[in-house]
C-alpha cells in the first residue's frame, strides 16, 4: 500500500534542506511512495508579489517586475549550483525554461481576470521546486518520476479555490500512479481544468493535494513533514507555553484548521476520514520525535484547550438605510454577496437593525464587496483586528486571555469561544492560562 509524504516550503527552502530529504526517503524505500512537494521557502509569496508587479504600472516591462523576477530566478539558480555544481545531472536548462514560461504567462495574462492570471503563474513555484527535487533524488540514486499535477488533479475553473472533479482525478491518478516501484514526485497546491489550464487549490493547499492522492490510491498513511514536531494546541511561535497534541480526531483537526490554525489546510481531513487513512504530522529536522497522529479516535479531543489567532481581520457592520429590520431576506442578500465575492465570514453577529461579520483582509475581494454593499446599505468597517478562537476553553480562560483589552465582538457555544480585538492592543507573544 502506498504512503504519501508531503514536504512544505520550509522543508525544501534551500540546497541544505533539499539534501536532508535523501536520507528520509531512503529510510522509507521499502514501500510505494508518493512525494508531494510545495514551492521552495516563501516562493509563493514572492510569486504573488511578482503578479502584483506584472499587473501594476509598468507591467512586465517595469523595474519592479524585473527585480522580483531576477531575484526569484537567482535564488533557484543558487540552490541548483549548490546541489549540482556543473554536473550533467543539473536540471538548470529545464528550470530556466520554466522561468521563461512563467515570464511568457505574465505577458499573456496581464489583461486576464486576476484569479486566472494568478493560477497561470503562481503554479510555477511548485513546477520549479519539484523539477529540482526530482533531479536531486535521481542524482542521489533514488529512482523517481516527476508527474505534472496539472494533469493529475482535475478541477473546475474556479481559479484560486478550484473544486475537485473527484472521479476524473481518481481515474487518472490510479492509471498513472498506482503500482510504481519508483518514487513518484509531484506538486502540491496545483491542478488543472479539462481544457488544460492551471488551477490552484487555495494557499497552503499542498496538504489537501497529499490527501487527494492518498484518497484516490487508498493509501495506508499520509505523513506531513514540518518544521514542528507535530500539531500543537496553539502556534508555538506565538504562544510561549504551547504543547503538542499526541492524538486528535479528523473532526477536531478540521475544526482547528477551519478556525485558522495555519498548520494544516482545512480541506485535508475530509478525504482521509472517508477512507480511514491516518495522518501523521512529523518533524523533518527530528524525524524520530513523537509525532501527532490524526485519525478517527475522538477520546482525546477535549483533553486540552487549543488557541488560534487569525490576524488582519476586518469587522464590517451593515445597516438598512431606512428604519427597517435586518430580517432574513436582507441577511440572505448580504450573505449572497459574500459568497459572490468568494469571502468567508469568520464570525457573524446580528441585531434588529444590523448584520455584522469579520473577514480576512484580502483587498482584491474585500473592496468590491464593500462597494457593492454601500450601494444599498449603511456600511461601517474597522481594520487591523485579531480574532482569537479557543476550542474547549476551561472556565475563566477567555477572560484571562482578554485582560486589558476590549472585545469588539464575541461568540460562544459548547465547544468554542471567540473574541475579536484590536491588533495594536494584542501582545506579540501570548500565554495560555493554566
Ligand atoms: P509547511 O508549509 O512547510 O508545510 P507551515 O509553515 O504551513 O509548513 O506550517 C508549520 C508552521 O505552522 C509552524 O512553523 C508553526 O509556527 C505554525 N503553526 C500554526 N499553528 C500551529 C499549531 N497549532 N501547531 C503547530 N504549528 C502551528
Ligand atoms: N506553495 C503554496 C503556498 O505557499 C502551497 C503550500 O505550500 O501548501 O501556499
Ligand atoms: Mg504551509
Amino acid at each position: 500500500m502506498t504512503t504519501v509524504f508531503k514536504f512544505g516550503g520550509a522543508s525544501i527552502k534551500d540546497a541544505d534542506a533539499i539534501r536532508h530529504l535523501t536520507p528520509l526517503l531512503e529510510q522509507h524505500r521499502d514501500r510505494p511512495l508518493i512525494v508531494v512537494v510545495s514551492a521552495m521557502g516563501k516562493t509563493t509569496n514572492k510569486l504573488e508579489a511578482l503578479l502584483a508587479a506584472a499587473r501594476g504600472e509598468g507591467g512586465t516591462q517595469g523595474d519592479e517586475y524585473r527585480q522580483c523576477f531576477d531575484a526569484l530566478q537567482a535564488e533557484h539558480r543558487e540552490a541548483l549550483e549548490a546541489l549540482f555544481g556543473d554536473t550533467a545531472d543539473s536540471p538548470r536548462e529545464r528550470v530556466d525554461a520554466l522561468f521563461d514560461e512563467l515570464d511568457a504567462q505574465h505577458r499573456r495574462h496581464r489583461e486576464s481576470a486576476y484569479a486566472r492570471h494568478y493560477d497561470q503563474t503562481v503554479c510555477y513555484g511548485e513546477l520549479i521546486s519539484t523539477t529540482i527535487v526530482a533531479a536531486w533524488l535521481n542524482h542521489c540514486g533514488i529512482a523517481s518520476d516527476w508527474h505534472d499535477a496539472r494533469e493529475l488533479v482535475r478541477t473546475d475553473a474556479c481559479h484560486q479555490a478550484a473544486n475537485l472533479d473527484w472521479s476524473a482525478t481518481a481515474e487518472t491518478v490510479r492509471q498513472r500512479l498506482a503500482n510504481s516501484d519508483r518514487v513518484i514526485l509531484t506538486q502540491g497546491f496545483i491542478g488543472g481544468t479539462e481544457e488544460g489550464e492551471a488551477t490552484t487549490l487555495g494557499r497552503e493547499g499542498s496538504d489537501f493535494s497529499a490527501a487527494i492522492f492518498a484518497h484516490c490510491l487508498d493509501a495506508r498513511e499520509v505523513v506531513i513533514w514540518k518544521d514542528v514536531t507535530g500539531l500543537f494546541n496553539a502556534d508555538p511561535r506565538r504562544f510561549d507555553n504551547a504543547v503538542q497534541l499526541e492524538r486528535i480526531s479528523y473532526a477536531e483537526a478540521t475544526e482547528l484548521a477551519w478556525h485558522g490554525a495555519k498548520v494544516i489546510h482545512p480541506k485535508t481531513l475530509g478525504p482521509l476520514q472517508e477512507k480511514s487513512i491516518p495522518l501523521t504530522v512529523r518533524s523533518f529536522e527530528t524525524p524520530d520525535a513523537e509525532p501527532t497522529v490524526i485519525d478517527a479516535e475522538r477520546r482525546f479531543d477535549s483533553d486540552v484547550a487549543s488557541c488560534i489567532l487569525r490576524e488582519e481581520q476586518v469587522w464590517v457592520e451593515v445597516r438598512p438605510r431606512d428604519f427597517s429590520f435586518m430580517d432574513e431576506p436582507r441577511q440572505h442578500d448580504i450573505l449572497g454577496r459574500l459568497v459572490k465575492a468568494g469571502m468567508h465570514a469568520n464570525l457573524v453577529d446580528s441585531g434588529a437593525m444590523r448584520f455584522a461579520f469579520c473577514l480576512d483582509d484580502k483587498p482584491e475581494r474585500l473592496e468590491p464587496l464593500i462597494e457593492s454593499l454601500q450601494g444599498d446599505y449603511e456600511v461601517g468597517r474597522e481594520d487591523a483586528l485579531t480574532l482569537l478562537t479557543v476550542r474547549h476553553p476551561h472556565p475563566g480562560m477567555m477572560d484571562t486571555l482578554s485582560e486589558g483589552r476590549e472585545a469588539l465582538a464575541e461568540r460562544r457555544n459548547a465547544t468554542t469561544a471567540q473574541r475579536l480585538f484590536r491588533s495594536r492592543e494584542c501582545p506579540e507573544t501570548w500565554h495560555i492560562p493554566e
